[in-house]
């Protein structure tokens, strides 16, 4: 209905613009530009729907499996070229070879509106393994709710203006060596941009202590500032969570190959990953199993955490006030 209304202003013009002209009247005169202030970062946050996480979840898991050396990857890319499009964004591939297949990093990229050559990353894999990697390899935790989060960011945060950009990136390869993230930190160095931070999630589901979990924050020395705010954020949310900056904690992850490449990366867990911690105390019995899957994961806590992120993700690329003329 109301589409029905707005239809002629929206096709011919973009969103923003389509509010202006339609919504004042549309007689003309006067009233100058329309000021839109800057977004308080902490606002996405509180706008992050469980329901959409577990829409991507389940339509990531739907595809049985995504592992690299078969079609599930691929199809799974196409999926998410067309969630981007449903929101608006047009999203890049960045191929790339593993074993003689090709493989595509998925990329939308948001133009900062001040300084858009420093740019921010909110990255995850999309590719998944598990005991029967071929033929089912759910990969809900690992790394569907990752990928989920990215999705919730771009819904999120594009509508807004930022003083840097943001890159929104779903990443091939990973469990054959992060390879997709590899590939696209070369092309970086080799392009000269200016990657300021990246925030990587890879496993941030799977809470066997429900609301009395604590996530994990993670990075290395070099990005230590970047978990301490990250923290400030989860504690200004009032979201419980333990901090690490061992760089031999969780190596080889995305976040790993960010941080090698010289850009300062963290992530956000749910365990850790009990075999690289031990200490922690902490396991994922479905780690790389078939049994893998959103069932098993504890989405109100899953549902804050990508909040911290996504208001962490938000201060890092700066919100910036625009006028609509
Ligand atoms: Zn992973």
């Amino acid at each position: 209905m109301v589409g029905r209304s707005m239809g002629n202003c929206v096709a011919l013009l973009a969103v923003a613009t389509a509010l202006a002209a339609c919504g004042g009247g549309g007689g003309g005169g006067g009233g100058g530009p329309i000021i839109i202030p800057a977004v308080d970062p902490l606002v996405p946050a509180g706008e992050v729907s469980q329901a959409e996480l577990v829409n991507s979840v389940q339509g990531l898991q739907d595809f049985q499996t995504r592992y690299t050396f078969g079609p599930g990857d691929d199809q799974a890319g196409d999926y998410l070229v067309a969630r981007f499009a449903a929101l608006g964004l047009t999203a890049e591939l960045d191929p790339f070879l593993v074993g003689g297949e090709t493989a595509n990093n998925v990329i939308v990229r948001h133009l900062g509106t001040e300084d858009p050559n420093v740019v921010y990353i909110i990255s995850a894999h999309y590719d998944s393994t598990s005991n029967t990697p071929t033929t089912l390899a759910p990969g809900a935790d690992d790394n569907a709710i990752g990928v989920a989060s990215v999705l919730e960011a771009a819904r999120l945060l594009t509508p807004h203006a930022f003083r840097h950009s943001v890159w929104f990136v779903l990443t091939a390869g990973e469990e054959q060596g992060s390879l997709g993230a590899k590939h696209l930190v070369q092309w970086i160095a080799a392009q000269g941009i200016d990657v300021r931070g990246a925030i990587a999630p890879d496993m941030l589901g799977y809470w066997p202590l429900g609301d009395l979990d604590m996530f994990d924050i993670l990075g290395d020395p070099a990005s230590a500032p970047l978990v301490a705010q990250m923290a400030d954020v989860a504690t200004q949310l009032g979201v419980a969570h333990k901090t690490w900056t061992n760089p031999s904690y969780c190596y080889g992850d995305d976040q790993t190959t960010f941080q090698e490449a010289g850009i300062p990366a963290i992530t956000t867990m749910d365990c850790v990953e009990g075999h690289n911690i031990p200490a922690s105390g902490e396991s994922t019995p479905h780690y790389h199993r078939a049994t893998d899957t959103l069932d098993t994961l504890y989405m109100p806590l899953t549902t804050k955490v990508v909040g911290v992120m996504v208001a962490t993700l938000a201060e890092l690329a700066d919100p910036v006030e625009t006028t609509q003329p």
